[in-house]
């Protein structure tokens, strides 16, 4: 399938697991791929051991790689506080880590993919709220990912697209991805 107005650079073949969609898109999730080089990045989703995978990768220059055909889910999402989250949630990743913000170009192509999925949805910029989200205010604990109970149900399992820096400044903001997308 083709997103109208979607800016593909390249198309790649990859080992991304990808399946018939288990429940509606209503929205997109943003993240990053915690990679450090763009190639390496890119090498990854042909690698066999590769068991993550998003629709779209946007490289530090702004190329966007298709990574899967946007009508199939990927898993990019895990257990989210949304359920069936990978089918929910288009996928997108900036490849970038926790310390590196994303670039002007790569912000410039996310918001370009958002906004041709927005437009090719129907959804109004006043819902932006409820449909760009981030992962790490999605991802919660399950007992797949830790024996420790009381955190079963919490969000915390994730930190992209916000990362780490000391600094506090985000990889990825999203209120301010929102905001341009208004
Ligand atoms: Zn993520």
């Amino acid at each position: 399938m083709r997103i109208p107005n979607l800016r593909i650079d390249r198309k790649l073949t990859t080992h991304v697991l990808e399946a018939p969609l288990a429940a509606p898109r209503r929205g997109v999730m943003l993240h990053y791929d915690d990679s450090s080089r763009d190639d390496w990045a890119v090498e990854w989703f042909t690698d066999p051991r590769c068991t993550n995978g998003y629709t779209w990768l946007v490289l530090d220059s702004g190329a966007v790689i298709e990574l899967a055909d946007p009508q199939m889910r990927t898993p990019h999402a895990g257990p989210c506080t949304t359920p069936y989250a990978n089918s929910a949630y288009y996928g997108i990743s900036a490849a970038t880590n926790g310390l590196v913000p994303a670039t002007i170009a790569q912000l410039e192509s996310i918001a370009m993919i958002c906004a041709a999925l927005l437009h090719y949805h129907g959804w109004p910029a006043d819902s932006l709220d409820e449909r760009l989200v981030g992962h790490d205010a999605q991802a919660v604990w399950t007992s797949r990912y830790t024996p420790n109970r009381l955190l079963w149900g919490h969000t915390g399992r994730k930190v992209d697209p916000t990362g780490v820096r000391s600094d506090r400044q985000p990889i990825i903001d999203v209120a301010a991805m929102r905001n341009r997308l208004r």
